[in-house]
């Protein structure tokens, strides 16, 4: 199936609700062409210089999501034009992202990142610690930032049942976080899980955004 076939495949699939963000990280700006044709306008890079370098070559309204891990030396080069960041697992990460948002005088969307695999993943937060972030002086006084959700990843495993406690465990955290930190905030409403190998069993689980690449793109 070609790029196109593939988007409308998935799209068909899943409700006008879940946002699909097409992850094209490693593939040329031909390839996100062909899926800009069909309307696609979510893309998701996991790497600051990658993601740089697309955005200066593409269409400007395409809505730019940073998806792998960030460091916060490296927030000012996507802070000017960067739609979502799913990847915030640490205070000073936010800081950063707050101060280069103020700077462009932007306000920044961000997603927390949590730890909810198995395996042992380098980056996320547990609940706990999120909690601390968010009661900390330094957050609520933040103006230039807005936390719109969670996201995280399964474990990367056949086992259907793991991938969906796991999915279950975000989804709980989120209605958690929900209820004691964002009552009221209707921007606070994305959970932002499931990849080709297990958005299906995200969507059952609540997903509203889904991050694809190899199911659109091929194989890296
Ligand atoms: C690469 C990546 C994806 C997409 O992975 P596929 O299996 O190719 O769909 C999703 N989320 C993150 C954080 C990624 O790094």
């Amino acid at each position: 199936m070609s790029i196109e076939e593939c988007i409308a495949a998935i799209r068909n699939e899943i409700n006008e609700s879940v946002t699909l963000v097409a992850v094209s990280k490693t593939k040329p700006v031909e390839a996100i062409l062909a899926a800009y044709t069909t309307g696609q306008r979510e893309y998701g890079e996991n790497k600051v210089q990658e993601l740089v370098a697309k955005y200066e070559l593409l269409p400007k309204d395409i809505h730019w999501h940073l998806i792998g891990h960030l460091q916060s030396n490296k927030v000012k080069y996507i802070a000017p034009f960067v739609n979502l960041i799913h990847s915030v697992d640490g205070l000073k990460l936010l800081t950063e992202i707050n101060k280069q948002a103020l700077k462009n005088n932007r306000i920044i969307d961000c997603l927390l990142q949590f730890h909810v695999a198995t395996e042992e993943t380098k980056f996320g937060l547990y609940q706990s610690e999120a909690i601390e972030l968010l009661d900390s002086k330094e957050y609520t006084s933040m103006k230039n930032i807005r936390v719109v959700g969670i996201m995280g990843m399964a474990s990367f495993t056949e086992n259907e049942s793991l991938i969906r406690s796991e999915f279950q465990s975000l989804k709980s955290i989120f209605h958690s976080l929900k209820e004691s930190h964002f009552p009221g905030d209707n921007a606070f409403k994305e959970i932002s899980m499931g990849m080709s190998g297990d958005y299906k069993i995200a969507i059952e689980e609540g997903s509203t955004m889904i991050r694809v690449g190899s199911t659109i793109f091929g194989s890296r």
